[in-house]
């Protein structure tokens, strides 16, 4: 493939960095809803949570309002409370680290791999008798090597929480992310994974997300704790055969998902196969030209996985540019192509610096990443002439046109 030549033309129309696919299926099944009279947590989440459990291969799927909110009743459920330690990396999204603050607990952030992964050693190293949890985060769709994990996780009995934020429809050695299935890579893990569906993640339902586990008890749980902590849900209560019953047996949240959400989902997640194969083609045709490039970096792919290319974020190579990242972003920008960065490392937001005393220097791999990283857009909802053009972009750009 040839970089064509841009000859510094600028795209008559910003191309976002994300959007989300929506079609006429989710567009009517929602209004189904709406006219049906039955707009919150009903029999439309209830077929949502039943198919997407059947994809995953599954025996219990919640289906929630957020990710962060299934994170919370994840640790809640886990018994997470004030002065537990949990460890998580420090390259995600706020809500990861946030849901462990909300409960008393404290957040120990390790650093992270050139792949953007917690590093397992940085993991293990960061174990003390108060460590009541490991967070993974399956960073752009590409899993952690879970089976080193999951090793880690068993020999100092602790539960796996996997942030699956960007991984719905990945896998990690044949097995689905959220399958019962991973079971099998290490005997007695307590393993629970929480999707979102937020607005532009993979597969969307505005807001929404979904919790995962193999183990029964701890599902029944999470879901007690997704509603109020109730002991049977609104929706069997005003079922004919149900009664008016129900027993509050924890301080719980309201974190369920609605009906029309889950409309949404039904459909998304019967796509969500096609909107993969495309980010995966698109993400090819950046990596053919990208990888001969030498000022960036394209993502690093690994062996036994599944990338589902949630996010294509690339590495900037800062002495070959010439330029800092925010000039590159800001070059970008001008020629009409949205980009991002994913994340900032959450020690370096005031909160976390303040409170638990992080500084600079703690965490280098994820600090130097941070001053390199660049998201491109990749989503199904571009075309391949968008593609073509982000490619112009970059050659326009790298070369200082
Ligand atoms: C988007 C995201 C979340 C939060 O998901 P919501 O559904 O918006 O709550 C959590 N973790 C990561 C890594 C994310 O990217």
């Amino acid at each position: 493939m040839n970089i064509r030549v841009m000859r510094g033309n600028k795209r008559e129309t910003f191309l976002p960095f994300a959007k989300p696919s929506i079609g006429e299926d989710e567009i009517a099944e929602v209004v189904d809803s709406l006219r049906s009279g039955w707009i919150t947590t009903g029999p439309k989440v209830k077929k949502f949570e039943t198919e997407f459990a059947q994809y995953l291969n599954t025996d219990n799927a919640i289906a929630v309002n957020s990710c962060t909110g299934g994170l919370h009743i994840a640790l809640a459920a886990l018994g997470i409370g004030p002065g537990d330690e949990v460890i998580l990396p420090t390259l995600t999204f706020c809500s990861t680290a946030n849901v462990v603050v909300l409960l008393g607990a404290i957040p120990v952030l390790v650093d992270v791999g050139n792949d953007f992964n917690i590093l397992p050693e940085s993991i293990e190293s960061s174990i003390t008798s108060q460590t009541k949890a490991i967070i993974v985060v399956h960073y752009g769709g590409q899993s952690c090597d879970l089976s080193e994990i999951y090793e880690i996780a068993a020999k100092h009995d602790l539960p796996v929480i996997e942030d699956a934020a960007h991984a719905v429809g990945s896998s990690y050695k044949d097995r689905n992310i959220g399958s019962d299935d991973l079971d099998e890579l290490v005997n007695g893990v307590k393993r629970v994974t929480v999707f979102s569906f937020y607005a532009i993640k993979n597969m969307t339902t505005g807001e929404g997300g979904m919790i995962t586990t193999s183990n029964g008890s701890l599902a029944n749980r999470m879901r007690r704790l997704s509603l109020h902590g109730m002991s049977r849900d609104a929706w069997k209560r005003y079922q004919k055969a149900g009664s008016w019953y129900y027993e509050v047996v924890a301080a719980g949240f309201k974190y369920n998902m609605t009906d029309i959400q889950a409309a949404m989902g039904i459909h998304q997640l019967r796509k969500l196969e096609g909107f993969i194969q495309r980010r995966q083609m698109y993400a090819a045709m950046y990596d053919e030209v990208f990888t001969n490039l030498e000022a960036i970096e394209p993502p690093v792919r690994l062996p036994d996985r599944n990338h589902v290319f949630h996010l294509y974020e690339i590495k900037l190579n800062l002495d070959q540019l010439g330029m800092d990242r925010d000039m590159f972003i800001e070059e970008f920008r001008k020629l009409n192509i949205g980009t991002s960065v994913h994340f900032i490392p959450v020690h370096f937001h005031p909160f976390y610096r303040d409170k638990y005393g992080y500084k600079s220097g703690m965490l280098p791999n994820a600090e130097r990443l941070f001053d390199q990283i660049v998201s491109l857009p990749l989503y199904p909802a571009m075309s391949e002439e968008d593609v073509y053009t982000v490619i112009d972009v970059m050659d326009h750009v790298i070369n200082h046109k």
